[in-house]
């Protein structure tokens, strides 16, 4: 069983390449109005949830939305694949801003399996070479989550690991 502990106010960054199973996995750990998704923010600006153009405009209201929500104490996920070093600064420069802890849940998945899930999905309409790119992107990144300011780092790697994760909150005193 993976438990995944967490205070009860902190900014989580969900981390993994596409198909990896970060919505599935926010939906099974989280309330729905915690789960802030790149993807849902692109569907709102663009009606297009594959809308690269409308990355930015997409991540601005994502960006407006947590301030809002950090400002008034509630724990918040980024769902993004955050595997650019450049989208973590982000998150962990948010968490200083509003004094709350920045933690990773990272879903780092065989890459066969990711490549499988991509050939059977209708809603990913981009080449597999970048499902390929991600994870290099994500392999490089492991190390280093510590050093950018993630405080709590939790790695799931196999579909058994996800399956029954859960998360505990905690108070901090
Ligand atoms: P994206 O970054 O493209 O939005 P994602 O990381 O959020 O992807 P999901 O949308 O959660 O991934 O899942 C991608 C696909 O993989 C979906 O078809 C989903 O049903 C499947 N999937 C997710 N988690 C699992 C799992 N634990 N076991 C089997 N299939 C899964």
């Amino acid at each position: 069983m993976t438990t995944i502990h967490l205070p009860e106010l902190c900014l989580v960054a969900l981390i993994g390449a596409s198909g990896s199973g970060k919505t599935t996995l926010s939906r099974q750990l989280f309330a729905p109005g915690e789960v802030l998704s790149s993807d849902a923010f692109r569907l709102m600006v663009a009606n297009d949830e594959n809308a690269q153009d409308a990355t930015r405009d997409a991540f601005d209201s994502l960006y407006f939305v947590a301030r809002k929500r950090l400002a008034r104490g509630l724990l918040t996920v980024i769902d993004a694949t955050n595997v650019q070093a450049d989208a973590r600064k982000r998150i962990v420069s948010l968490a200083k801003e509003f004094d709350v802890l920045p933690v990773a849940i990272v879903l780092d998945l065989p890459e066969d399996t990711l490549l499988e899930r991509h050939r059977a999905r209708t809603d990913r309409p981009f080449g597999a070479h970048v499902i390929g790119q991600q994870v290099g992107h994500l392999r490089r990144s492991l190390r280093k989550l510590q050093g950018e300011g993630f405080r709590q780092v939790s790695v799931l790697s196999t579909e058994a690991d996800v399956g029954p994760a859960r998360v505990v909150r905690e108070r901090l005193y």
